[in-house]
């Protein structure tokens, strides 16, 4: 599948009234059509951004200061037009670049895997096109990959879940195999194991939210996104009109301490409908009733943890692993939607998509069978049952 990107239009309105009020309205019709739109404005008299969250906006150096721009003269307007000539250049030379670049990297990246259907060349753990590869990561990826030399291996997933694959590794590599998961149900105990403080207020404010309107925002324990990501991801979620729990873990934006650099204005559009932790209970909050929907990067405990609460996703995979789980979350179980791009657009409808539409209830149908499965592999003569047996004999039988 090509990602569809969306066509960018650069719009550049005079700073006066009359010029900027029909220049913005063209900008949300182009906008509802599919266009990305850029304002590219002056210093002077600045558009309100936090009006237009569906927009992004380029501000170029005018060089007015001090000029009384009442009644603008001739003379005044030829120099706005000299003084921001540059800046609108370079901005143009940029963002034509970096739209080559991705069209470049798409073009291979998204190219199938042989023999490894769902998986795409820009799913897998680690760079196969780029052969720059650090020695140090390839030495890593060798040593994680180094099955063959384990008397036998112990595996978070479940049998019913992923027999054929598992059946694959324990061909290749020909040593025992014990497949007992999901851990964090199997284990008796309950007792937290976070490492950062929990922020439980949430669930105050889950209590007070809609059976299944909720959704669950958080992208684990290690990645780190920028600026820019924050932003879209913020109107995103602004613009779809859904109540959400957003976890934006502390150093977790590039740059910045916490959530700084969220947009002016954000906050009082939300109101109530949202709320940001730093760090939540997520297992807690994946099994309230409020949550509908589960907005993740696909690390392997909060995809088994959102399985196991029939939590639908939307698959938003960095790094590592991530890719692969969210190919087979949205290709081949069809439990999640695959986020095709960090854009608030795209983050607005997928979110609809999820929370409101019928593709959404039949991903949750989906997602409920599923769970049905894992349950039954945890019963007494069920799969990971039988394997935590097997495994329990095994490490008995081994010489002391
Ligand atoms: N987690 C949590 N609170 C949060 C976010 C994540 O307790 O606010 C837990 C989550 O339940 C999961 C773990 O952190 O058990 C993240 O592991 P995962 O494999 O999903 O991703 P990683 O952090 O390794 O990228």
């Amino acid at each position: 599948m090509k990602v569809q990107k969306r066509r960018s239009v650069v719009l550049v309105p005079y700073p006066f009234q009359g010029h900027l009020t029909p220049m913005l309205q063209l900008g949300s019709i182009l906008h509802s059509q599919g266009f990305s739109v850029v304002v590219a404005h002056t210093e002077f008299n600045a558009p309100d951004y936090s009006n237009h969250p569906e927009f992004i906006f380029h501000s170029m150096n005018d060089g007015l200061q001090g000029i009384d721009m009442s009644m603008p003269s001739l003379e005044n307007m030829y120099d706005l037009n000299e003084n921001c000539k540059t800046s609108l250049k370079n901005y143009l030379v940029s963002m034509m670049e970096e739209e080559e670049e991705e069209e470049f990297q798409d073009s291979q990246l998204l190219d199938p895997l042989p023999e490894l259907h769902p998986l795409r060349f820009k799913d897998v753990p680690f760079p196969v096109i780029d052969n720059t590869v650090p020695e140090p990561i390839l030495e890593f990826c060798r040593a994680m990959s180094n099955i063959g030399s384990s008397v036998a291996t112990i595996w978070n997933t479940m049998e019913n879940l992923e027999n054929s694959l598992l059946l694959r590794v324990q061909e290749h590599y020909k040593v025992p195999f014990f497949p007992i998961g999901p851990l964090h149900k199997m284990a008796p105990s309950t007792s937290s194991t976070s490492l950062l403080e929990e922020d439980g207020s949430c669930m105050e404010w889950l209590d007070r939210q809609a059976p299944n309107s909720v959704l669950y925002v958080s992208l684990g324990s290690l990645v780190k996104i920028d600026d820019k990501e924050l932003i879209e991801t913020a109107w995103g979620l602004a613009n779809s009109e859904q109540p959400f729990l957003w976890v934006v873990r502390l150093g977790s934006v590039s740059g910045f301490q916490w959530s700084e650099a969220l947009p002016e204005g954000f906050e009082k559009t939300i109101g109530e409908r949202g709320r940001i932790v730093k760090w939540a209970q997520q297992k807690q909050v994946l099994a309230h009733p409020a949550v509908g929907g589960f907005f993740t990067h696909c690390g392997w405990n909060s995809t088994l943890e959102s399985i196991c609460e029939e939590v639908p996703m939307i698959c938003r995979p960095i790094l590592a692993d991530q890719p692969v789980n969210a190919r087979y979350l949205s290709q081949i179980y069809k439990v999640g939607l695959e986020l095709e791009a960090a854009e608030r657009s795209v983050i607005e409808k997928t979110v609809r998509k999820l929370m409101l539409s019928e593709e959404g209830k039949d991903l949750k149908k989906r997602i409920v069978d599923m769970k049905q499965k894992i349950v039954t592999g945890m019963q007494i003569d069920g799969s990971s049952h039988k394997n935590l047996n097997d495994l329990e004999h095994f490490i008995s039988s081994l010489p002391s």
